[in-house]
């Protein structure tokens, strides 16, 4: 395949300044880009053609494209994109609160969205129960493939640049194993003069690499991170995430302590809950005794089943006693509601059910 044109989301301000002349326009392209979400230079109405013709000679605009789009009755959209090496890759828009509106029909709070983004093709993690190892790794993300996903969600939903949206690193991928340029996406995305997101609107959800989780912690980028934990013993936590034999509990624990944190804010634990495997009160006790010293939330997730897997979903019941069990003993602990039940919901399943049909 020939050489691959870079995208201009690939670069933060700083960068197109050095690469751009007169600097004064790189302001401009960035209305153009993250304001008007534009996917052609002739769009650019105020940039000089000349400049048009020299910027389209070296970068494309839009390194991906939607491909499918499933709506669920709950507002969550799931998208899947197609690069431009043809590969495919998920994105969620998830609506996190409905709008308030008064008997008059005047909006009192605007509706609220979470945009979860993949970080790359495929995974190298392999966790026993994720759709999206079976098919192994095939390649990371580019910065400008990352931004793009949430450039692509917000035009589609006609989401003004200036409403406030969070962003999760909790689609298709490991981030920390594609560091740099997740890092990269996160500093375009809070550029100023761009999407303006706030590194505390950004959270990097991780399997738990722990010598990464520190790397991250020492880019000081103020993002908040979540740990994939799902599991209180090794032994079982090694079984469902294979690399926890090189990055066990402890050493995931150890890192989570060193990592920077507003001092307001907790760090999130997410527990996939699999049925007679970790749903019972003896892990939620674990559990408990686990988070002791770290000022943690715990969230809660169904495992969704897919065709081909052994795992099964847990039972409400059991889900809400072990609920139960983490409040009465002083955890913060939330039931994530499986948004989109009713589409592809978890992670990997509508690339999977496509790939079939493409
Ligand atoms: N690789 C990162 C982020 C992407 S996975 C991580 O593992 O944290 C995002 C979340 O989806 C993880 O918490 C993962 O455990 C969860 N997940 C994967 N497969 C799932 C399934 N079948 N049902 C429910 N959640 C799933
Ligand atoms: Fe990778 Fe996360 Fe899936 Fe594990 S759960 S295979 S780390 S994407």
């Amino acid at each position: 395949m020939s050489e691959l044109k870079p995208s201009l989301l690939d670069f933060t301000k700083q960068e197109l300044i050095t690469q751009i002349k007169p600097s004064f326009r790189v302001k401009q392209i960035f209305g153009w880009l993250y304001h008007n979400y534009v996917e052609s230079y002739d769009a650019m109405l105020n940039i000089p053609k000349a400049l048009k013709a020299e910027l389209a000679q070296k970068y494309i605009i839009d390194p991906l494209k939607i491909i499918k789009k499933e709506i669920s009755t709950d507002g969550t959209i799931k998208y899947l994109f197609q690069l431009q090496d043809g590969k495919t890759v998920e994105a969620v828009w998830l609506k996190m609160k409905d709008e308030i509106v008064d008997e008059e029909g005047k909006l009192l709070q605007e509706a609220k969205y979470t945009i979860c983004v993949s970080t790359q093709v495929g995974c190298k993690v392999g966790c026993s129960f994720c759709l999206t190892a079976k098919g192994g790794f095939t390649r990371d993300l580019t910065a400008g493939e990352i931004v793009a996903q949430v450039v692509s969600l917000k035009r589609d939903n006609a989401h003004k640049h200036n409403r406030k949206i969070n962003i999760v690193y909790m689609g298709m991928g490991e981030p920390l194993d594609n560091l740099a340029n997740l890092a990269k996406a996160i500093e375009i995305f809070k550029e100023e003069d761009g999407l303006c997101i706030s590194g505390k609107r950004q959270t990097v959800s991780t399997s738990g690499l722990s010598t990464k989780i520190d790397k991250l912690g020492e880019m000081d980028l103020g993002v908040h991170i979540a740990i994939s934990l799902h599991a209180v013993d090794d032994e079982l936590r090694t079984e469902l995430i294979p690399m926890n034999k090189a990055h066990n509990i402890n050493s995931i624990i150890e890192a989570v302590k060193r990592f920077p944190i507003d001092t307001r804010k907790r760090v999130m634990f997410e527990y996939l809950v699999i049925k007679n495997k970790n749903d019972d009160l003896g892990s939620a006790k674990k559990l408990v005794k686990l988070l002791t010293d770290i000022k943690a939330k715990v969230n809660l997730i169904f495992f969704n089943p897919y065709p081909g897997t052994d795992y099964e979903r847990p039972a409400r019941a059991d889900m809400v006693a072990f609920q139960e069990y983490l409040t009465k003993h002083g955890l913060l602990c939330t039931i994530r509601d499986s948004k989109g039940i009713d589409i592809s919901a978890a992670c990997g399943q509508l690339k999977e059910k496509t790939e079939k049909d493409l």
